[in-house]
């Protein structure tokens, strides 16, 4: 179970991996982009920290809502807006809860993932964050119709999610400046889908 105490807590400890992070992102996003995806990340990640510690939201929505905003409006690039509209969208989806639990939280990530497709037109298998994303909420999915415990199915989550990340280096961008290198892209992981993962590790550990 996530109160919003909780709920902020995850935050603060995704900002922190993030940024502990942002040199490798940058690495990955040298290989097959414009190396800033670190440097994005880590600016979106401090900007939503900053804005939870400047006007303390109370609800686990308005957590997650202050957070989306303040990544769709400091950072540039494909991936803050793609993130900012993922947690906007996983907020609307628990509004008026103050407790999250195991179905709350596949609600949330089902509505992060719908965000991050609509808004990037993006499917399984072009090398995106949406390799991390759907297989994580597919196996999160399985493992509570199955009755899984909580700790199981976010175990689950997050190796369908690093599966994910590795399948990324075997296929060919088909979005975002990766596109540009068609087939030099493969043999290299999307760094969105490895922000992703180390987000979802993040959420599972601590919830
Ligand atoms: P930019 O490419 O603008 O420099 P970033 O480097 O921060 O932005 O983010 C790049 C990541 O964004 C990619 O690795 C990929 O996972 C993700 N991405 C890019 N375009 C899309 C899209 N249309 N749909 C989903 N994810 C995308
Ligand atoms: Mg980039
Ligand atoms: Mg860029």
């Amino acid at each position: 179970m996530a109160d919003a105490q909780k709920v902020k807590e995850v935050i603060l400890a995704i900002s922190e991996i993030i940024e502990e992070k942002k040199l490798y992102l940058t690495q990955l996003d040298a290989a097959i982009g414009d190396g800033d995806h670190g440097l994005n990340m880590a600016k979106g990640f401090g900007a939503a920290k900053e804005k939870l510690e400047s006007t303390n939201p109370e609800t686990p929505s308005d957590i997650l809502k202050a957070v989306g905003m303040a990544l769709i409006s400091k950072v540039g690039g494909a991936a803050g807006p793609l993130y900012g509209t993922a947690f906007l969208n996983a907020s609307k989806s628990v509004a008026g809860k103050t407790e999250l639990d195991l179905n709350d939280y596949q609600v949330m990530l089902e509505a992060a993932l719908d965000g991050v497709k609509i808004r990037g037109k993006a499917t399984v298998g072009e090398k995106t964050m949406v390799d991390a994303i759907e297989p994580a909420l597919e196996a999160l999915k399985k493992a509570i119709a199955e009755g899984s415990s909580t700790r199981e199915a976010m175990d689950k989550s997050v190796a369908a999610a690093e599966e994910g990340v590795n399948y990324t280096k075997t296929i060919i961008a088909q979005k975002g400046r990766a596109s540009y290198l068609g087939e030099r892209s493969i043999g290299h992981i999307d760094p969105g889908a490895m922000s992703s993962y180390v987000i979802l590790k993040t959420i599972a550990e601590k919830f």
